[in-house]
């Protein structure tokens, strides 16, 4: 397992020597030292990239195309290798870490199939505007990328599919909770032949590394995934050299079961959307807005539904959840299950820890509340953890309303069987991605992102793409 930084094609250690511990969530065991980077560091990885960009660009379009589809294709190679590192460093089953290599992988694949059909140059019509005009796609250049813990190789691959697509090159922060998928990816970036300083990858202190991508006028674009918290400390720090940013936020999704929904359906659907990854993803389901007609049902199903979930260690067979990230994200669950019972909720199912010898105290029980209201914790923020708080609802414009008195806004569910009312309905939802029956409506070809505080630009699809390659105006005057 690679434990070094890759700085301009090289794989180095710190410049101190100093490293940090990647613990196992499940048993806090040590996986791996990585190297605590600094300033230094983080701009000889920045200059890497800045040198990189001119010859990068100046190849031809189709062998980036090319690179990308080998990186996907050795990713498909060493899938159980990296699904195990995975698991180790962030805790989710096995299952769960192949399905988003898989799924990293498209972010790789779309990106390649989308920048063969893209545009580059486009010719304005001279009967129009009087002159020859050009409008080009510039790709940015050196561009800086933060990622999270909660999927550390798709979230990355979201961003390096395009950015690499359109010629630009990266220097990429993993969270400290899971570097290693990261430098996993590295290793295949140079077993793909990606060229020297395209693709460098920095570990260390948030703040320090932050500070200087931030600080550094040769980047030209950061995409960041993370809290919203984060956010708002990225973009005072942007106020200096204003690159590009794209901020993918926190989101806090209602999911409104209406009347004539189909309730197996639909707790299928919050089966998925709900439990996946422990709960730990920004479009999980996170208010449930159930009509009274089908409250009880549902809520009996769901209950039995959950009520299977196997909690354990992700690399034990049969394990539907594993633990969560860190003690403070199950402080941050408990309290949020206190205070809903504290205001009157009822807990159908779990609401505890499961106690597992030998592992850490990080495993939450699939948790199931009901007579939510929207004044509880677990209406207002992001719990970010197994637990359905739902509440029953008798007219579609409160549910509405609830849905959007929210500061967040990134994704949201319908559960209907009228498909055309869905559709008249899913544009008052203040989300930037609505499922309709669908409890993943995030592919590598939809553009995805918030609105309001879940940020800013969107990434997947062209829309993602452009994002990297911002439009240049070219207008010709005549020679003579
Ligand atoms: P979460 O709440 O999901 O842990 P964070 O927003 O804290 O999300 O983390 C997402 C990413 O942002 C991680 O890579 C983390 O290291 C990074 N990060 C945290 N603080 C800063 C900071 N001040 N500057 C730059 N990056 C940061």
């Amino acid at each position: 397992m690679q434990n070094l930084n890759l700085i301009a094609g090289s794989w180095c250690p710190a410049d101190s020597g100093g490293t940090f511990p990647v613990l196992d969530p499940a048993d806090d065991g040590l996986v791996a030292e990585v190297p605590e980077c600094g300033i230094a560091e983080t701009r000889r990885a920045i200059e890497a990239a800045h040198a990189a960009h001119p010859p990068f660009l100046a190849r031809p379009a189709a062998e980036r195309v090319d690179m990308l589809r080998r990186l996907s294709a050795l990713m498909d190679d060493r899938v159980d290798e990296l699904a195990s590192i995975l698991t180790s460093e962030q805790g989710k089953p096995l299952a769960e870490a192949r399905g988003e290599i898989a799924y990293a992988r498209s972010y790789l694949d779309g990106a390649a199939w989308e920048a063969e059909r893209m545009a580059m140059v486009e010719e304005l019509d001279p009967e129009r505007t009087g002159k020859a005009i050009l409008v080009r796609r510039a790709a940015v250049g050196a561009t800086a990328a933060i990622t999270p813990w909660n999927f550390p190789i798709a979230m990355l691959t979201k961003k390096v599919g395009p950015a690499f697509a359109m010629g630009c090159t990266m220097v990429l922060k993993p969270a400290e909770h899971t570097p290693l998928s990261a430098l996993a990816f590295g290793e295949l970036c140079i077993e793909a032949g990606v060229p020297d300083g395209v693709m460098n990858i920095v570990t260390g202190s948030p703040e320090v590394i932050g500070e200087e991508l931030m600080g550094n006028p040769l980047i030209r674009k950061v995409s960041f995934t993370g809290s919203t918290e984060v956010g708002r400390i990225l973009v005072r720090g942007a106020s200096r050299n204003l690159p590009r940013l794209a901020l993918e936020l926190g989101g806090h999704a209602p999911f409104i079961v209406l009347e004539d929904a189909d309730v197996e359906l639909a707790v299928a659907g919050a089966m998925s959307c709900k439990f996946r990854n422990a709960g730990q993803a920004c479009i999980s389901a996170n208010r449930f807005l159930v009509h009274e007609a089908v409250h009880d049902r549902f809520v009996e199903r769901l209950v039995e539904a959950a009520g299977r979930l196997v909690v354990g260690r992700g690399t034990d067979d049969g394990v539907d959840i594993g633990p969560v990230i860190d003690d403070a994200s199950m402080a941050k669950i408990d309290r949020h299950v206190r205070d809903a019972l504290d205001r009157g909720a009822r807990c159908e199912l779990g609401g505890g820890h499961v106690h597992i010898d030998g592992l850490t105290d990080r495993f939450h029980e699939p948790t199931v509340l009901t007579g939510c209201t929207p004044e509880m914790l677990c209406f207002r923020e992001e719990t970010f953890g197994p637990v359905c708080p739902v509440m029953a609802f008798s007219e579609i414009e409160e549910a509405i309303r609830i849905a959007n008195d929210s500061p967040f806004g990134l994704a949201g569910y319908l559960w209907t069987s009228d498909r055309d009312a869905a559709i008249r309905l899913a544009p008052r939802l203040e989300v930037g991605v609505v499922g309709i029956n669908d409890p993943s409506p995030v592919t590598t070809y939809t553009p995805f992102g918030g609105m309001k505080q879940s940020g800013w630009g969107r990434e997947g699809g062209r829309a993602g793409l452009e994002e990297y390659v911002p439009l240049q105006t070219i207008s010709i005057g005549p020679t003579n």
